[in-house]
């Protein structure tokens, strides 16, 4: 902790794997204004608001004036974009000012994106624009009021700098609050150095934040890779309850921790069609919605390649391996191999060798975890989503699948639906939710089946936001706050899906679809 900060900041991180931590300064940044803030979110942090919107604040808040002690750092990690495998990606354009202990007790991470280039940069700018900055905002406090893990930023702050991207734009900084920045492409990265001490001391550092039980484990290398299966098999089925499509799911874009990060590219469906993506670098799909389930577990394969040299060990023997490693490489740089004897040396192979086939076994069972996992935490929010959570799984399934498909064939929108549904428990016929379909007997059919079930009409309003952060929403509020600074539509569009499932008069448009001449919705990053 440090003093005369408006943040009682750590440095955990840089402390514990100093190899994946770069030191680096801010871009200056000459007329700071403030955009965006999150109280709720300050509060939790046990933070000062006001303090930090200040002139003084806004300097720290944007990596200008460091209190003694405050060493920003950008953190390396590498990472499979579309599938295929970048060594060095790394913060270009993001810096971590430190951890902060929140009021619960929990390490949270304060980061910067927009904050200049560094040493990861690759060429590119470093900066962000205020539309994206602005949406990622929007998308944390949507995350965090549906109850879904995410990153959740506590400011956006103008720069008063233009921004080349298509054309010019004014550019903008996000303060962003995570659990931690620890990604796949964290382990990746410093698994590829080749150095164990330094995967070891990364994977402790990310079991004491996200897994201590693990620590407890006999084998606590596997136990936090399996909290990681779970976390993530849990999240991605968040996605799919509340029909998100994150656009970008490369393994630097996979935390450890299970929270949503970089809310980028994304989209919300509106008319239902589990096959459709909106990224305009997606080519074919790669990640669109139905993909995501399967994208993850293909990115945690990626996490169990990273961690396989320790995966099986225990902490002490993760220990020694690695001072083992070290000693054999410090005999190789002074030639002194011979050091070691012919047999004793095909003893060590072929102990790695087993080692390395038991890591894989290890590996390929935790992961096999994956599906049943998704498809039971899936099913259950389905469930509680259409007021059935009291009904036995196999008497739900076929009108869990059979909703889908009508929706599908009717293209109707997925979050109108299902709050819409909720009335028609209650009424019946002339609801929201009949109307969607131009032909109504099917879904009659349908409704009959699963009104006899007896869905519970309120545990549905509770599950079944009635606002989210529609598609042409945050385009109208990005687009107002990007080309006329006007921030009123941003905040109109915050205050609906700060409470998602709190209907109140006068926010109708905020729980309809888009109009038709919106069009069909690309995103771009
Ligand atoms: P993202 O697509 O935002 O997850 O970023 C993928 C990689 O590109 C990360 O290493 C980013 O730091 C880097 N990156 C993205 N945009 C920029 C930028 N404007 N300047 C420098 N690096 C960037
Ligand atoms: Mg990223
Ligand atoms: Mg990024």
């Amino acid at each position: 902790p440090v003093s005369n900060s408006p943040i009682a900041l750590q440095h955990r991180f840089a402390t514990d794997v100093p190899e994946l931590a770069v030191p680096w300064r801010a871009a200056e940044v000459e007329h700071p204004r403030l955009l965006a803030f999150s109280d709720t979110l300050a509060d939790e942090l046990g933070v000062d608001a006001e303090a930090l919107s200040s002139e003084e604040g806004l300097a720290f808040l944007t990596g200008n004036r460091l209190p003694e002690g405050v060493t920003p750092v950008a953190q390396g990690y590498s990472g499979h974009q579309w599938g295929m495998y970048t060594p060095r990606l790394g913060d270009g354009r993001a810096l971590l000012l430190g951890e902060v202990t929140d009021r619960a007790g929990r390490l949270r991470d304060i980061h910067l994106k927009g904050s200049g280039a560094t040493p990861f940069s690759r060429g590119a700018d470093g900066l962000a624009a205020v539309g994206p900055m602005l949406r990622e905002f929007i998308m944390g406090e949507a995350f965090h009021a549906l109850g879904i893990p995410g990153t959740r930023a506590l400011a956006v702050i103008g720069t008063g700098r233009l921004v080349r991207r298509e054309g010019l734009e004014p550019g903008a900084l996000l303060v962003r609050v995570a659990s931690s920045h620890l990604r796949v492409g964290t382990f990746q990265y410093a698994s590829a150095s080749g150095n164990l001490e330094v995967l070891r001391r990364l994977a402790d550092h990310a079991i004491e934040r996200h897994a201590p039980e693990a620590a407890e484990a006999e084998h606590p290398y596997l136990a936090f890779y399996e909290h990681v299966v779970t976390a993530q098999a849990e999240l991605v089925a968040a996605w799919m309850h509340v029909g998100f499509v994150h656009g970008v799911m490369s393994t630097d874009n996979t935390t450890v921790s299970g929270e949503t990060i970089d809310f980028g590219p994304c989209a919300f469906l509106d008319a239902f069609d589990p096959g459709l993506w909106f990224s305009s670098i997606d080519q074919n799909g790669r990640y669109a919605y139905r993909q995501q389930p399967s994208i993850v577990q293909w990115n945690l394969a990626r996490f169990a390649e990273a961690l396989l040299p320790i995966l099986p060990l225990t902490r002490d023997e993760a220990i020694a391996a690695a001072a083992d490693a070290d000693a054999r490489a410090d005999a190789r740089e002074r030639g002194d191999e011979a050091a070691d004897d012919e047999g004793a040396e095909s003893e060590r192979r072929a102990d790695a060798e087993a080692r390395q086939i038991r890591a894989v076994e290890l590996a390929t069972a935790a992961l096999e975890r994956f599906g049943p996992q998704y498809a039971e935490t899936y099913e259950r929010g389905m469930r509680a989503k259409l007021g059935l959570a009291h009904v036995a799984l196999d008497d739900a399934r076929p009108v869990i699948t059979g909703v889908l498909d009508l929706m599908t064939a009717a293209r109707a929108d997925y979050t109108q639906f299902f709050r819409g549904l909720g009335a028609h428990a209650a009424s019946g016929r002339g609801t929201p939710a009949r109307s969607l379909f131009p032909e109504p007997e099917a879904f009659e059919r349908w409704a009959e089946r699963w009104r006899a079930l007896g869905p519970d009409r309120e545990a549905m309003d509770a599950v079944n936001p009635a606002y989210i952060p529609r598609n042409h929403l945050v385009e109208e509020a990005l687009a107002a706050a990007s080309d006329e600074a006007d921030l009123g539509p941003l905040e109109r569009l915050l205050a609906a899906v700060r409470q998602p499932f709190d209907v109140r008069p006068g926010l109708a448009r905020y729980a309809e679809p888009a109009p038709a001449d919106f069009g069909p919705y690309t995103t771009f990053c």
